[in-house]
């Protein structure tokens, strides 16, 4: 198929790129850059065909035959923007990749491993679920018993660090289980899906058997990081160097050109673990963030809807104001489990420290220690699944799990 550039002028402006199919009064541009603009259809706007056109094509190339001497990894996907291409019949960007759209954007990944996948959702994280994530992690434990060595997961970046959160809680794996997306789709020249995926598919053939996310570790396109799936957060909303660790160092860096894994911190290796599938989860859960002033009959909104527990996102060392600490001790005195984590996001909750805190403590709530408050909220699902006795909650919610929590800070 062959698409027209043209030289679009408008109030003495010119703007040149891939003309994309448009219903109605609008022009649809794609810029060199990647970007698309929508200009409207006026008099005053002058159109100019240029003689380079482009030629896309839809066609799939077919996957290249197995190499016996490479491992096998398994390329789950969920969708989001490492998923997505332009299709240029109808101008939309589509999130429809499975594998062999990976392996002919990315030819590349054949010289790493085979691959066989999966497309297990199609959207964009922003509206992944609890259910999603079990479905997710029941397919990963399949593919493992099925043979693969590894497993990637595509997935949006938005929400990536939940599902890689309860994936970690979830699963006890024998192989790595990568995630992967990019901050960029590949029809713009700043992409990053090559890089990350190629770094990933290199840990997924590594001997690390954890959750990760892979990710760019700088502007450039040379290393990625690659992150406990517990410890990490997106830190920007449109760096490729979004992701990073918080609370704990990146176990290691992937060098893009030289194919390299150089890891920095402990790991548990390849066949130290049986797997273990463990997909329970009390969705009856909220993450409540505090503002000064907040009113806390947010608190009694969710008691009164039948919710199990809540994380509260407090100030500083994890608090909220003295108004709030009635309601929280009635919702415990209800039977719901509250645990306190810091927006702080870096450091500790110590809530021994001012009297709000104690107050909290009195009141039952239980401290987050050094978790992320997203973290603490999949922890606490998967908690309340395996019991609603206070002390074990207590004692869990407290207990590392999957590399989650420390009980001493390490001062950097
Ligand atoms: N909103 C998208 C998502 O999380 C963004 C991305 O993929 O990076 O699915």
């Amino acid at each position: 198929m062959k698409i027209k550039r043209v030289k679009v002028e408008r109030e003495g402006i010119t703007y040149t790129g891939l003309m994309m199919p448009s219903k109605g009064a609008r022009i649809i541009l794609k810029l060199d850059n990647g970007y698309n603009i929508g200009l409207k259809k006026e008099a005053k706007t002058k159109v100019t065909t240029l003689k380079d056109e482009r030629v896309v094509s839809h066609k799939k190339t077919p996957p290249p035959s197995p190499n016996p001497s490479l491992p096998t990894v398994s390329i789950l996907s969920t969708g989001g923007t490492i998923a997505s291409k332009v299709d240029y019949r109808t101008g939309a960007v589509t999130s429809q990749f499975d594998v062999d759209d990976i392996l002919s954007a990315i030819p590349e990944l054949t010289e790493i491993a085979n691959f066989r996948g999966k497309v297990i959702y199609n959207i964009l994280s922003e509206n992944m679920r609890a259910e999603y994530w079990q479905k997710l992690a029941r397919a990963a434990a399949d593919e493992i018993k099925k043979g693969a060595d590894g497993i990637m997961v595509t997935h949006g970046t938005d929400t990536m660090t939940y599902t890689a959160a309860a994936l970690s809680l979830m699963l006890k794996t024998s192989v790595p289980i990568v995630f992967v997306g990019s901050q960029r789709s590949a029809d713009r020249p700043s992409s990053d899906n090559v890089v990350n995926a190629v770094c990933a598919a290199k840990v997924a053939t590594s001997d690390i058997a954890e959750v990760v996310v892979v990710m760019h570790a700088g502007m450039s396109d040379d290393i990625c990081l690659m992150h406990r799936g517990v410890r990490v957060r997106k830190m920007h909303s449109s760096r490729r160097d979004a992701f990073r660790s918080i609370n704990a160092k990146p176990i290691g860096r992937i060098d893009y050109k030289t194919r390299k894994i150089r890891t920095t911190e402990k790991y548990r290796k390849r066949g130290e673990q049986e797997l273990v599938l463990n997909d329970r989860l009390e969705t009856k859960c909220a993450l409540v963030k505090f503002s000064p002033g907040a009113d806390p009959g947010v608190i009694d909104y969710y008691t009164s809807k039948g919710y199990k527990g809540l994380v509260i996102e407090g100030t500083g060392l994890g608090h909220v104001s003295t108004e709030w600490i009635p309601h929280i001790k009635k919702a415990i005195d209800n039977g719901v489990h509250m645990v306190m984590t810091s927006q702080c996001l870096g450091g500790r909750v110590c809530d021994r420290v001012y009297d709000t805190g104690r107050d909290l403590l009195n009141a039952g709530v239980i401290e987050g220690e050094d978790m992320l408050p997203e973290v603490a909220l999949v922890k606490l699902m998967w908690v309340l699944a395996q019991t609603q006795n206070p002390a074990e909650v207590r004692q869990l919610m407290q207990t590392n799990i999957a590399g989650e929590l420390s009980r001493r800070s390490k001062h950097a």
